[in-house]
């Protein structure tokens, strides 16, 4: 075969699909493979795919059916299916489409340039969905090479013990397991030298980081990426309510790199709600967990998840997460309809909530939400926000409110809240991309804030 030879990957679903689509990309790149944004003029198209709501599967199949017509035209095409879905389905998945040559499991990132060479030289369809019980790890290389960027995804742990009642991850991703310090912290180092600034820390449950293995624990670990020279920023997502420590909470007043920001999914304000969903804390005890965050550190920013109309809740229970939305007053949430997933034990609860209500109920509380995130905002203005600058806007904002011509670049506050603020070219030039810069707010929108920098101000 002569290289380079030209791959589309196409991505579905959370961050730890967005890092695992790096990992495919780097080792592809590195037996020769060049990415291309259109999967028409690639040889090789690889689809990363998620199950956690039904809709993100109904994508894959959407997805797959396109690719049928590309394949028709180039039958030499290989196509590939990872992630979530090929781990769920498996072997059915080739049945299901017929011009798919190859379908790689959660674990089987790792072996991604083996399976596809094999498949280039027997021409063979190939399935691996093996579950491993160690962390298969790719190459330092394998983190695709950076253009622009300025915050990476790293997984510092997969898998899921947790098994609440709605979720399929404990059954696609295997159970949990962490890496080991060092080669999260050689990662970061790699990233860093290639010009990364912030580093988002992704596990299902950051806080049982490293208990099963006996390796050193969350906090220890932040402490040791908080000591890597020329990091400017660390996040984690996400951390479960019931293992919220006391030490974690500490962590955000003793670490200069961590953004005051927690994501901390509730998903029912309704303890009824919670227990059917095994999520092992009630309403109360989230809200003193929240009580207890804002009292060590008053600014920090919460953001949740919300799921509606899981099985069996009723008008009240339904109640009960608007009010514990309103006391809460997150910056932020993402909400969701209940969507019955294969494996996980609610498909077979009964009192099944209608679509119509579901979504009726989904509205309320992205309308609430909506409402809590421009007050949030507003309370910013006249604040001085530290920002890291990601970028210059395409679409320059010349309007009347702003009358702005200078370029206009956009950050992100340790809140994780758009800014957007002009600053002529020649003060800054592109360097300011990857920078951290105070700007005073001057106005609030609903999804983004503008201000101006605080030395321009006089
Ligand atoms: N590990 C995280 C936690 O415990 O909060 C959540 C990870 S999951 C990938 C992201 C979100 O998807 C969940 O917080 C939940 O709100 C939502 N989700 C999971 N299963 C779902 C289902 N069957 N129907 C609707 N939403 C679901
Ligand atoms: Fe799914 Fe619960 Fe594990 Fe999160 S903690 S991944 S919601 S089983």
């Amino acid at each position: 075969m002569i290289y380079p030879k030209t791959v589309y990957i196409h991505t579905i679903g959370c961050q730890m699909n967005v890092y695992d689509s790096e990992r495919i990309a780097g080792g592809l790149t590195h037996i020769g493979y060049r990415l291309v944004s259109e999967p028409e003029s690639a040889d090789l198209v690889i689809l990363n795919t998620c199950a956690i709501r039904e809709k993100a599967e109904q994508k894959v199949f959407s997805f797959l059916g396109r690719m049928a017509g590309l394949k028709r035209k180039n039958p030499e095409m290989i196509i590939g299916v990872g992630g979530c879905v090929a781990q769920q389905e498996g072997r059915k998945i080739l049945d299901r489409a017929p011009y798919l040559d190859l379908v790689f499991g959660t674990h089987a990132v790792s072996r991604l340039p083996i399976l596809v060479q094999q498949v280039e030289t027997s021409g063979g369809r190939l399935v691996d969905v093996a579950i491993s019980d160690v962390i298969q790890e790719t190459p330092v290389y394998s983190v695709s090479s950076v253009s622009e960027q300025t915050s990476r995804f790293v997984t510092i742990m997969q898998g899921c013990d947790n098994y609440c009642t709605y979720c399929v991850v404990p059954y696609v991703r295997g159970r949990e397991m962490s890496r080991s310090p060092e080669r999260i912290l050689s990662e970061i180092q790699a990233l860093v030298d290639s010009g990364i600034r912030e580093v988002t820390l992704l596990g299902q449950n950051v806080n049982s980081y490293g208990k099963k293995e006996g390796l050193c624990d969350f906090s220890e670990l932040l402490t040791r990426v908080n000591g890597i020279e020329g990091l400017l920023r660390i996040r984690f997502t996400t951390s479960h309510p019931k293992d919220l420590s006391s030490d974690l909470i500490a962590t955000f007043n003793r670490l200069n790199k961590l953004c005051k920001h927690i994501h901390l999914p509730v998903q029912s304000g309704s303890t009824r709600i919670l227990s059917r969903m095994n999520r092992k804390y009630s309403r109360d005890q989230y809200l003193e967990k929240i009580a207890r965050l804002r009292d060590a550190c008053p600014d920090i920013a919460i953001t949740s998840d919300i799921i509606v109309g899981f099985p069996g809740e009723t008008a009240e229970d339904f109640e009960e997460t608007l009010s514990l939305i309103r006391q809460v007053a997150y910056d932020d949430l993402f909400a969701f309809m209940y969507s019955d997933r294969p494996n996980a034990p609610a498909a077979h609860f009964m009192k099944k909530i209608s679509e119509t209500e579901k979504a009726e109920r989904l509205q309320q509380v992205l309308g609430l939400q909506e409402t809590l995130t421009y007050e949030k905002n507003q309370s910013l203005v006249n604040s001085h926000q530290v920002v890291l600058v990601e970028g210059v806007n395409q679409r320059m904002n010349t309007s009347e409110a702003f009358r702005e011509t200078t370029p206009q670049w956009y950050g992100r506050t340790p809140g994780h809240k758009i800014v957007h603020f002009p600053e002529p070219a020649r003060l800054s030039g592109s360097g300011n991309i990857g920078s951290l810069k105070t700007i005073r707010i001057e106005k609030a929108f609903s999804h983004s804030l503008w201000g101006r920098p605080v030395s321009e101000e006089g």
